[in-house]
């Protein structure tokens, strides 16, 4: 079985090709973000049309690297939403256009299933099982008892864990993104500056982030008035120790809860060292396997997306050429 998956939904103009649901044959990637890294974020007009200058591109160098023609391909599977509606739509139509010339099953996708199935590239997934969501836009507990099955414990309710990276890192004038930035400087840095950690309620299994990125803002602000000088390095580790503190407790506080076979971790903000690093640590203490993804296939990809619409294809869903991007689309729309 061969899927060939397409991602548009940001600013990554993704192609890549799976074999039986496990084994990537290809995976292209053209990232936008010189492009963007002027403004200080995504620009969703320059995003559209650089997706549509490079899909073809992308398309054809992904079709190559598998040496496969269409006719090998059994389902094309696209990320529907969530992302950019202009930026989806491009991929979307993509997607319906091959599915209608080659007479190819056309499997709609919501991206965030696409960063949790990264997870299969590495490893049989094991049910039932949580996902840690860190991501640009996400910051999720998902719980799934089976495959194709996304139950959400627990979520943002404000910034996600990424767009609190990367606000901060505005406030430090690194460029975008800055999550890797903060990563780097953390390293060097000493956790020492007094910050807040949100907790919520007993038992809640939700997030918040921007009472930290306030917190992380005043702080800069307030030295500044004083005269007095902070350490970038350590501001970066103080944030990213609250940020990983919350992370780290309610992954585990879940893990327990659910009694889960398996955490696997998923989104751009996965790629944090710090956070890995934490999370391995945690987990070596517990009888439970925790897996993460390589970099590569941590933040934006079409592997990923492939990955799970080859489970998706298994389970027989499908869409129709009346397929359209949905920027708000629900994860759960994929239990049936
Ligand atoms: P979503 O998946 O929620 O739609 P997105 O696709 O834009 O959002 P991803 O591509 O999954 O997000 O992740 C990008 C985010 O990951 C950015 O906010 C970036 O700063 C962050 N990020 C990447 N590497 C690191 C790192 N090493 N440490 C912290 N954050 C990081
Ligand atoms: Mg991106
Ligand atoms: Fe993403």
């Amino acid at each position: 079985q061969y899927i060939l998956g397409i991602e548009t939904s940001c600013d990554e103009t993704a192609v890549a090709i799976i074999k039986n649901g496990r084994e990537i044959v290809a995976n292209v990637v053209a990232s936008q973000i010189e492009s963007h890294k002027r403004f200080g974020g995504v620009v969703p007009e320059i995003a559209s049309r650089h997706h549509v200058e490079q899909l073809t591109i992308v398309l054809e160098e992904a079709m190559s690297q598998a040496t496969l023609e269409f006719k090998d391909i059994d389902g094309i599977a696209v990320t529907e939403g969530p992302g950019l509606v202009g930026a989806l739509l491009i991929g979307v139509n993509a997607a319906k256009a091959l599915s209608f010339a080659h007479q190819i099953p056309l499997v709609p996708v919501h991206h965030i299933a696409g960063h949790i199935y990264a997870n299969r590239l590495v490893t049989e997934m094991k049910f039932p099982l949580l996902s840690l969501v860190v991501s640009g836009g996400h910051t999720e507990l998902v719980y799934m008892k089976e495959h194709g099955h996304f139950e959400v414990i627990g979520e943002t309710r404000d910034d996600a864990a990424g767009e609190a990276y990367d606000k901060v890192a505005r406030t430090l004038n690194m460029p975008y993104p800055g999550g890797p930035h903060i990563d780097r400087l953390a390293q060097v840095g000493e956790p020492i500056i007094n910050l807040p950690r949100a907790w919520l309620e007993e038992g809640s299994y939700d997030f918040s982030f921007s009472g930290l990125k306030s917190a992380v803002i005043n702080t800069v602000h307030n030295a500044e008035q004083r005269g007095e000088t902070i350490k970038p390095e350590d501001l970066a580790a103080s944030f990213q120790e609250s940020v990983i503190d919350v992370l780290v407790t309610k992954t585990l506080k879940a893990t327990e809860e659910y009694k889960v076979n398996q955490v696997l971790l998923a989104g751009g903000v996965a790629a944090n060292k710090g956070l890995r690093n934490r999370l391995e640590e945690a987990f070596g203490e517990i009888n439970v396997e925790l897996v993460i993804p390589p970099l590569s296939l941590c933040t934006d990809n079409a592997a990923m997306i492939a990955a799970a619409g080859s489970i998706f294809f298994e389970k027989g869903q499908r869409a129709g050429l009346n397929l359209n991007a949905n920027p708000g689309l629900d994860i759960t729309i994929h239990n049936q």
